[in-house]
C-alpha cells in the first residue's frame, strides 16, 4: 500500500453478535482520546496517531496511520478491545495490508538497569537504558508493563508479535512475569527511563526485582499503556505510594496556571519527597502513622470532603482497590461526573497479587 497516504490494514471480525459489543468496543476507544463518527453501519474512530473504522455490515475493523508506531498502536487497540469485549466468541483476528508480516513488537523494549538509588525508605529510583524510546512519549500513556525475571524463570524470552496484533507469549517455563509501573521521567534523546518502585511488605515479582537490582541487570518493558488524562483548569488529585510517581509527574508537567488540590497517602513523614511542582495544585501529604496500607480511609474521605467546582475540572485517583471504589463511587456515582471529568484506578489490591497487570 502506498506511502503517500501512510499505512492501512484491516481484519475480518468474524462475530455472529458484533452489535452486542459495539458501544462497548466504541467506548473503550473514545477513552483512548478518540473522535467518533458514524456514517451507516461504518463507526470511525480519529485518535491524534492514526484512524480505525469498524464496518458492521461488511464485519471488518481497518486501522491506517502515518508511521509503524502509530498502525501499531491502533491495531492493538482495535485487538485488545476486540478481544475483551467478545471474548465469548474467542475472536480470531487475523490482519492484512501493511506490515501485516512483522514479528517485532512495536511496544517493546529491552532496558538495561543503569542505577538504582532510594529516595526514601520505601521508594527506590532506578534507572534504565534503552533505544528508541519515543514511543514512551506518544499516545497519552504514562505507565509500562514491565517484564521480569522470577526465581522460577530467571532468563525469559520476551513476547514477539501475532498475526492478530497482539503479543504472543513464550511457553510458561521461560514467560516473564508483568507488573505496571509509571515512567517517573523519560529522556527520549539519552534513551533513559526512571521508575520508582515501592518497596512494600509480602511475597511479590516488582517489589522483590527492585530490592535485589543492580547495574547491568536487564528486564523488559511494553507501551505506553493508560489513558490520557484530560486537560482542565482544576484538578482534584489523590494517591498513595503507587500512585505518586504518576501524580508527582503530572505536577511537573501540567501549565503553570492549573490550580486545585492533591493528597497523597504515604506510611509516614519520612516517606515525603520533594516534588518540583509546576502548578498552583496544592499538595497535601497523609501519613499513615502505623496503619498497613490499603487499610487507611483518610485518602477517600480527604477526596469526599473536596467540593467540586464549576468549570472546567478533572478528577483523578490512583490507590488501593477498595480506596479507589469509594471514590469512583461517589463522582460518577453520587456527584453523576463523566468519564471525561474522572478518572478513579486501583492500582493494586490487599491480599492480591498482580492484579493490573492483565
Ligand atoms: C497504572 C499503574 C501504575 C502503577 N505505577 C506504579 C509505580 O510507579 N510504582 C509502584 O511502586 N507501583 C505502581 N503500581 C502498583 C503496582 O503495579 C502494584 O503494587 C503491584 O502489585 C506491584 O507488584 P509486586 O510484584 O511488587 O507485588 P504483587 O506480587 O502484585 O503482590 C504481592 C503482595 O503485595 C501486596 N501489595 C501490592 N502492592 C502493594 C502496596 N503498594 N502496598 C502494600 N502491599 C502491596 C499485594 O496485595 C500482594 O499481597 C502501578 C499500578 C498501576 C495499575
Amino acid at each position: 500500500m502506498s506511502e503517500e497516504r501512510g499505512l492501512a490494514c484491516e481484519a475480518r471480525l468474524n462475530l455472529r453478535n458484533l452489535p452486542l459489543y459495539i458501544d462497548r468496543i466504541s467506548d473503550r476507544l473514545q477513552s483512548f482520546d478518540a473522535d467518533a463518527s458514524q456514517d451507516g453501519q461504518r463507526l470511525d474512530f480519529r485518535f491524534a496517531f492514526g484512524g480505525a473504522s469498524l464496518d458492521m455490515e461488511r464485519l471488518v475493523m481497518r486501522a491506517n496511520a502515518a508511521d509503524r508506531d502509530g498502525l501499531a498502536r491502533i491495531k492493538d487497540l482495535l485487538a485488545t478491545a476486540v478481544q475483551v469485549y467478545a471474548r465469548e466468541e474467542k475472536p480470531e483476528i487475523v490482519w492484512t495490508g501493511d506490515l501485516a508480516d512483522e514479528t517485532g513488537l512495536a511496544q517493546f523494549r529491552e532496558m538495561v538497569v543503569t542505577d538504582v538509588h532510594d529516595l526514601t525508605p520505601h521508594m527506590r529510583r532506578i534507572r534504565f537504558a534503552g533505544e528508541d524510546l519515543s514511543r514512551f512519549a506518544k499516545f497519552g500513556g504514562m505507565h509500562i508493563r514491565m517484564l521480569f525475571p522470577t526465581r522460577e524463570v530467571p532468563d525469559p524470552l520476551w513476547p514477539m508479535l501475532g498475526s492478530n496484533g497482539l503479543p504472543v507469549w513464550p511457553s510458561d517455563d521461560r514467560r516473564p512475569v508483568a507488573r505496571v509501573y509509571t515512567i517517573r521521567a523519560l529522556d527520549v534523546a539519552n534513551g533513559i527511563i526512571d521508575v520508582d518502585f515501592l518497596i512494600h511488605p509480602g511475597d511479590s515479582v516488582g517489589a522483590h526485582w527492585a530490592i535485589h537490582a543492580t547495574a547491568g541487570m536487564k528486564i523488559g518493558i511494553m507501551g505506553p499503556v493508560g489513558r490520557p488524562v484530560r486537560p482542565a483548569s482544576w484538578y482534584l488529585m489523590g494517591a498513595d505510594e503507587t500512585g505518586l510517581p504518576a501524580l508527582a509527574r503530572m505536577l511537573e508537567i501540567l501549565p503553570a496556571e492549573t490550580k486545585g488540590v492533591a493528597f497523597v497517602e504515604i506510611a509516614d513523614d519520612s516517606e515525603r519527597q520533594v516534588i518540583d511542582n509546576a502548578t498552583g495544585i496544592e499538595l497535601h501529604w497523609l501519613p499513615r502513622n502505623g496503619v498497613p496500607a490499603g487499610l487507611d480511609a483518610r485518602l477517600a474521605r480527604a477526596i469526599l470532603s473536596v467540593s467540586w467546582p464549576t468549570g472546567s475540572a478533572f478528577g483523578w485517583f490512583a490507590a488501593e482497590a477498595a480506596a479507589a471504589r469509594i471514590v469512583r463511587e461517589h463522582w460518577r456515582g453520587t456527584l453523576a461526573l463523566g468519564r471525561n471529568e474522572t478518572l478513579a484506578a486501583a492500582y493494586w489490591r490487599r491480599g492480591a497479587a498482580g492484579l493490573m497487570a492483565g
